[in-house]
């Protein structure tokens, strides 16, 4: 006997059709009047146990509904099976996943930054250690998936040219392949440096823009107090007709909807609105070095409202809406045994927030790696299904227990601890369904001019 599934979201669209989703397969559908109304027959039919007696309408619904996970056979447990699925991506080793960092020096003084006033800068001993490092795994793995990040990764472009072109090399001896991105404050990202990029193979960054220039500036100033937002857009508008841009807007009290439309309205005179994504992030005080902003950080519920909020305007502005409510087998890098933050160093830690941190550090990538080590288990650990909130959680699909150093680590609130599309599913899901009705309108549109 077939049974809805546990992470089924329905919610009423426009002129009586509805959307559905499911968080488990991320399947969305749209269904019209009449095939709801089928559901709503069928759903009559699957209570009572007469499924002998299903139309062939019905019949081709239950298939389809099947294939989107909206409905599985009766002796089939959903959280078992994401349990299964959870332990498989922990104990993967076929991808390595490697967030460096080149330098922990950074030119910009952002007023929220995690990382301090942290130095250090990787030497070529320690950058032909992580050649090693990945020599190491390279038979088991198909996959190198590098991050670069910091402090400021493009101060230190030298050691990834020389990383990249040994890694590169490795790459075609061993046949894995190679992939990598950077976060980076984008102010020594140009035109030239694009081109290296590009060159090295990096496909894509990852950019923070806080706000209107005003705001941006005032909290991400360079070191000697310069503001940085007018470069930043000029970099853009080269780096994003090369590779895949991300713009991260950092959202706290003191973040407004005025503030989002006058940043939009500077991205849409650089020509941007088609070429960027854009992403708002809850600032978090993640580490002591932070601590002082807690005040001015939201909770989940209130970011969750503002977020819907701000993707709403982004969607009247005509930007493409990149957010997803996508299914994951794990929260984070703490949670897989083959994913690690490397510092100048080459110490390994679990967690980006700690990166630089030694007391955090679960040792040398030139040693062979302990799992018994403290600060590998401690947030590796973390078990999402053993926490009942989670196990009866329709989006756990999504979130996976969340972040588990906020909960190992901070013990922070049940309420800072859940993913905000807890709160905000489903004016999301409504924000992301309009975006895509807009993207095939406009799709159809240029189909009809070109004939
Ligand atoms: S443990 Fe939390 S802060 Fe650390 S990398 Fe994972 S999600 Fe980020
Ligand atoms: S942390 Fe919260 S949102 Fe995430 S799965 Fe657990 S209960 Fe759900």
């Amino acid at each position: 006997m077939p049974m809805f599934s546990r992470y089924n979201h329905f919610l009423p669209w426009q002129n009586g059709s509805w959307l559905a989703y499911n968080a488990r397969s991320g399947a969305v559908a749209l269904m019209d009047k009449k095939q709801y109304a089928a559901f709503g027959d069928l759903s009559q039919k699957m209570i009572e146990g007469k499924m002998d007696n299903l139309t062939q309408a019905e019949r081709e619904l239950l298939l389809q509904l099947q294939y989107g996970f909206f409905v599985h056979v009766d002796d089939f447990s959903e959280l078992d099976w994401l349990n299964f699925e959870h332990l498989r991506a922990r104990y993967a080793e076929t991808v390595l996943a490697l967030a460096v960092a080149p330098t922990l020096a950074c030119n910009m003084a952002c007023t929220y930054c995690f990382e301090g006033d942290k130095r250090g800068r990787m030497s070529t001993t320690v950058a032909q250690d992580l050649i090693e490092f990945i020599k190491k795994r390279s038979q088991r793995i198909r996959l190198l998936d590098v991050t670069w990040y910091g402090g400021e990764p493009l101060l230190a472009l030298d050691i990834i040219k020389e990383f990249t072109s040994k890694v590169i090399d490795l790459s075609s001896q061993c046949g894995f392949q190679y992939v990598s991105m950077m976060i980076t404050n984008g102010y020594l990202l140009s035109a030239d440096v694009v081109d290296r990029l590009v060159e090295l193979k990096c496909t894509g960054v990852q950019v923070t823009l806080d706000g209107p220039p005003q705001m941006h500036d005032k909290r991400r100033p360079l070191k000697n107090g310069l503001g940085t937002f007018r470069t930043i857009i000029q970099n853009l508008k080269y780096a994003s007709a090369k590779m895949a841009v991300s713009i991260r807007v950092n959202i706290d009290k003191s973040s407004s909807i005025e503030m989002i439309r006058q940043l939009l309205a500077e991205l849409k005179v650089a020509n941007l609105e088609s070429r960027i994504g854009i992403n708002y992030a809850m600032v978090e005080a993640s580490t002591a070095a932070c601590a002082g902003i807690a005040d001015s950080c939201y909770g989940s519920i209130d970011f969750a409202k503002v977020e819907a909020e701000y993707y709403s305007l982004l969607l009247s502005e005509g930007f493409f809406i990149g957010k997803l409510p996508v299914p994951n087998n794990s929260y984070c890098i703490a949670q897989q045994i083959n994913s690690f933050v490397v510092d100048p160093d080459g110490d390994l830690y679990r967690c980006f927030a700690y990166v630089g941190d030694k007391s955090k550090s679960m040792g040398k990538i030139s040693d062979d790696i302990n799992y018994q080590h403290p600060e590998f288990t401690r947030l590796f650990r973390f078990d999402p299904f053993v926490d009942e909130a989670c196990r009866a959680c329709s989006i756990l699909p999504l979130c996976m227990g969340s972040c588990p150093a906020k909960r190992v680590d901070r013990q922070v609130s049940r309420e800072l601890i859940c993913s905000s599309w807890k709160y905000n599913l489903e004016p999301m899901l409504k924000i992301i369904a309009l975006s895509r009705l807009q993207q095939m309108q406009q799709v159809a549109v240029a189909a009809k001019e070109e004939v």
